[in-house]
């Protein structure tokens, strides 16, 4: 098909395969799990964000399969027409608790939960939205769909947020947001929420905390961030998704019953997008319930973490800042790193390269994903090529 009117099209895609920015996914061919099948060929998998390895776990899909047959496979409405069934408010309700919140609201993803939450705050130019400059993508779109003025603070850096707090513009503003990571996606390293928290309240601001990463992950049963660093009751509004090691899709904001109740009237993916299907809400209410019941899964999921990240470190690789299951290993150079995917998805294993401008130009890696899911036999076997593929490659 040729249309003359999208031939700007075309010359984008050349520019972007220019710059090594154009992507062509690998494609699963089985379920996301630990060793899984990826383009025809079973490899190790460590590039998906499934945590806790639940998310072809035969206790939650089972719930999911009853909740279709109970429920139907979608809700064809908005929450605030007639989106709204039992079962997301049973989720909300266990959601806040989990959270140590007074209450939660639900969103399509984790995307919407930041652009529902920084739009419907942030409403004027007398607002201050405050960044950490690692934030993710979605924290930078629902920035821009504010009417805030927005200032970035240099990564982790808290003279740099301190400096923005002490600033005229600052001392004037309104209201004052800092947001943050709980856990960065590209290096896995914990925001210093601890260090945040008193800087923003002595400066008057409230916290938004993403814990895309670390719900699921770090705290008690995994319970995120505030948790790790035990801010109960002290973080305002504390986000996260669904996606990721809750093994469905969605999002959430747990804060007061008042900012709740308010997010539901004005958040506009609340209002503009149809709910979850409620198998979705069951998928989640069933992983909460596992966390709840099962510590054996986040010991596996850490034990798993510690042994690959000290293999590959005595084996001489670089593995960044990461205090997570989230393991860069660095490379310092796009070409190169695609080349180490590449060359390791032919010996059996399956890491993403990350490139510029995604990371930083000298900081490109790979990213590897340990999960709950791996036996120390698929972890070792990773190493192997690890190393076998990085000495040929001149990384170790
Ligand atoms: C993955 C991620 C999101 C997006 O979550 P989805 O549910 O996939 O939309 C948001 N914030 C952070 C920090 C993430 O890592």
């Amino acid at each position: 098909m040729k249309f003359s009117t999208l031939k700007f099209a075309g010359e984008e895609v050349k520019k972007l395969k220019k710059e090594k920015r154009f992507l062509s996914p690998r494609v699963l061919f089985s379920a996301q799990d630990a060793v899984a099948v990826i383009d025809g060929k079973k490899v190790v998998n460590l590039t998906s964000n499934n945590y806790l390895a639940l998310a072809n776990d035969p206790r939650v899909k089972k719930t999911a399969i009853e909740a279709v047959k109970k429920y139907g496979v979608g809700t064809a409405a908005v929450r605030t027409i007639i989106g709204t069934m039992k079962i997301h408010e049973e989720l909300e309700r266990k959601f806040a608790k989990f959270k140590n919140a007074e209450a939660s609201i639900l969103f399509q993803s984790g995307f919407t939960s930041n652009v529902a939450v920084c739009q419907s705050l942030m409403t004027s130019e007398d607002d201050l939205l405050i960044s950490d400059e690692l934030n993710h993508a979605s924290i930078i779109d629902g920035g821009r769909l504010a009417k805030a003025t927005r200032r970035i603070y240099k990564h982790v850096d808290m003279n740099s947020l301190r400096a923005i707090l002490e600033s005229k513009e600052s001392r004037k503003a309104r209201r004052k947001m800092i947001v943050t990571d709980g856990v960065f996606s590209m290096d896995g390293d914990i925001a210093p929420l601890d260090e945040i928290e008193d800087l923003a309240h002595k400066y008057g601001a409230f916290i938004m905390v993403d814990d895309a990463h670390a719900s699921g992950v770090i705290g008690k049963k995994g319970k995120g961030s505030v948790d790790h660093y035990n801010l109960h009751g002290k973080i305002e509004i504390q986000i996260g998704t669904l996606s990721k090691a809750f093994a469905a899709v969605g999002g959430y904001a747990a804060t007061t019953k008042i900012l709740r109740d308010y997010l539901a009237s004005v958040a506009r993916p609340f209002l503009f997008s149809s709910s979850q299907p409620p198998s979705v809400a069951a998928t989640c209410l069933a992983v909460l319930d596992i966390l709840m019941k099962d510590s054996k899964i986040l010991k596996r999921l850490w034990e798993n973490t510690h042994f690959f990240k000290e293999e590959l470190k005595k084996a001489g690789f670089d593995t960044g800042k990461s205090e997570t299951p989230i393991t860069p290993i660095m490379v310092g150079d796009t070409k190169k790193a695609i080349i180490f995917s590449q060359n390791l998805f032919k010996e059996g294993v399956f890491a993403l390269s990350i490139g510029y401008p995604t990371v930083p130009k000298g900081k490109e890696r790979l990213r590897a994903i340990v999960t709950a899911g791996h036996t120390i036999k698929d972890l070792e076997f990773a190493v192997e090529k690890f190393i076998k593929v990085g000495k040929k490659l001149n990384i170790i």
